[in-house]
């Protein structure tokens, strides 16, 4: 799929726009999961609001993907975010869901065991809030070829599944070779762009750039703010790669950055509060350099967006 050429019918150009969405994964608290999360509730609601705060601040626009204890935990803010422009969406991991009953990545399960976990985690989410979510993001970014289609058959209309160059296969979440712009997926192969009403939006990575001071290996340089690789020109590097590589195709471009609700983004001495202001600066920077336009989007706004 190309994005809107820059010229018009006219002859006259166009800006191209960037449109970046700004993305959290909204964990369950680490003592009752097997993997990372904030230390109690009191904390992820700081993170959640320090986020959704600088957000505002800048006129850009925040992607909440919760677990569902986590949306229930929160329940109470979830009205607010929603009324300011922001997106609630659903996250996953079966290993922290529940009793602890499923305790493998999604990818690692049948297409049935799929529909079934993602089924009542759904119900659990939609037990809390009410709406039924629109866009979805699997834990470590774990899925197999039945996921997108299990997930467009539970209701939801696309979501941010995928780190191009990701190649964790312990964690079922190989993502090597896979498009990395947003685009309608295929239905038997997961990396490939299709003709699915389905919209898949990767989050920013640059492939085959692995820094080394980051472990694990298998894991692409990607827009995640808390990366700490002690050299800021590695974002500069992803970002103005992604921008020109999406240019050359036709115009307008696309990033997706990435976060965690267990980091103090109320804390304005904190690090990832200030490599998220230089981020914000260092996109705006870029994008005005390269003839662009920032138009803030939610992945939904993605969605839609590609599914004209
Ligand atoms: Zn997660």
């Amino acid at each position: 799929m190309k994005w809107r050429r820059l010229t018009s019918s006219l002859g006259v150009v166009l800006m191209a726009n960037c449109y970046i969405a700004w993305t959290m994964d909204c964990e369950r608290v680490i003592n009752e999961s097997p993997l990372l999360g904030p230390k109690n509730e009191d904390e992820s609601e700081k993170s959640i609001t320090g986020f959704v705060e600088i957000l505002e601040f800048n006129d850009l626009k925040a992607t909440l993907f919760f677990v569902p204890d986590s949306v229930n935990v929160h329940k109470t803010l979830i009205p607010n975010i929603k009324e300011h422009g922001h997106e609630v969406a659903m996250h996953l991991h079966p290993e922290s869901f529940g009793d602890g009953h499923y305790n493998k990545p999604l990818g690692n399960y049948s297409y049935e065991e799929q529909r079934r976990i993602i089924s009542e985690a759904l119900k659990a989410w939609t037990d809390s809030v009410g709406d039924h979510p629109g866009t979805f993001r699997p834990g470590n970014c774990s899925a197999n070829n039945d996921t997108y289609r299990i997930c467009k058959d539970e209701g939801f209309v696309g979501g941010s599944f995928s780190i191009p160059g990701r190649n964790r296969p312990e964690l079922y979440a190989v993502w090597v070779n896979a498009s990395r712009w947003p685009h309608r997926v295929d239905f038997s192969n997961k990396i490939l762009e299709g003709k699915e009403n389905f919209v898949e939006v990767p989050i920013t990575s640059l492939p085959g750039f692995n820094v080394e001071n980051l472990p694990p290996t298998g894991h692409p340089f990607h827009l995640r703010i808390e990366y700490d690789t002690g050299n800021f020109h590695d974002f500069e590097k992803v970002i103005s790669s992604s921008l020109d590589a999406q240019m050359d195709q036709g115009g307008d471009s696309f990033l997706c950055c990435v976060t965690h609700n267990y980091h103090p983004y109320w804390d304005s001495s904190s690090y990832v509060r200030q490599n998220m202001l230089r981020l914000i600066n260092t996109i705006r920077e870029l994008t005005e350099k390269k003839g662009c336009k920032i138009k803030p989007f939610t992945i939904m706004d993605t969605v839609t967006r590609f599914c004209k």
